[in-house]
């Protein structure tokens, strides 16, 4: 089957694609990710993205979703807990993207690497993916048999940059701490 396999960021990639590839499908991978803060980080991940998909030979596309757009529907959950609503929209938003996509193309199928992440509620993105496609959404969960070990493993062997949060500015300074995350922004004016 011709699979668009909507991608958060490379490492991820990796072991999503290797997995649909030994499936025997044909990869397409979509990079739609407005909610990734800030520019120079999103750069950096869509750069890893091009990387993996020449290392395992598919090609690769990228989403138009604009980060206004993605702060404008999260509008009211800034302060949800990850895992939460705001993630609930957030994937909805890429999934989307990736539908219409899959459409356009007119392949058979659409899924996403953010099955692969242990902090990802799988069963939350099979409902989306299935909400917005029926069908059409392959229920993968690329944290099992070892998914997410290897891509890891990947990401060693050819050195692939990993970031330490999950995406969006909210993550970001969850995980690096409000002052740093202000103090970047500051400098970046
Ligand atoms: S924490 Fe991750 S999934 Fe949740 S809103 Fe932010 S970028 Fe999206």
């Amino acid at each position: 089957m011709k699979v668009v396999l909507h991608i958060c960021c490379g490492v991820c990639a990796a072991g999503a694609a290797e997995r649909l590839q030994a499936e025997g499908h044909e990869v397409i991978g979509f990079f739609s990710n407005p909610n990734i803060y800030p520019e120079e980080e999103y750069q950096k991940r869509l750069a890893v993205a091009r990387e993996t998909s020449r290392l395992l030979d598919f090609p690769l596309h990228e989403g138009s979703c604009r980060p206004e757009v993605w702060r404008e529907k999260i509008r009211g959950w800034e302060d949800a807990p990850e895992g939460g609503e705001r993630c609930e929209i957030c994937f909805r938003i890429r999934l989307e993207e990736t539908f219409s996509f899959m459409k356009e193309r007119g392949a058979d199928a659409f899924t996403s690497t953010l099955t692969i992440s242990p902090h990802k509620s799988a069963e939350a993105i099979f409902r989306i993916g299935r909400e917005i496609g029926g069908e059409k959404f392959l229920v993968r969960d690329f944290k099992k048999r070892d998914g997410y070990k290897r891509s890891l493993e990947i990401a060693r062997e050819r050195d692939l940059y990993r970031q330490d949060y999950c995406g969006c500015v909210f993550s970001k300074e969850k995980t690096q701490g409000r002052e740093q995350v202000a103090r970047s922004k500051e400098k970046n004016r």
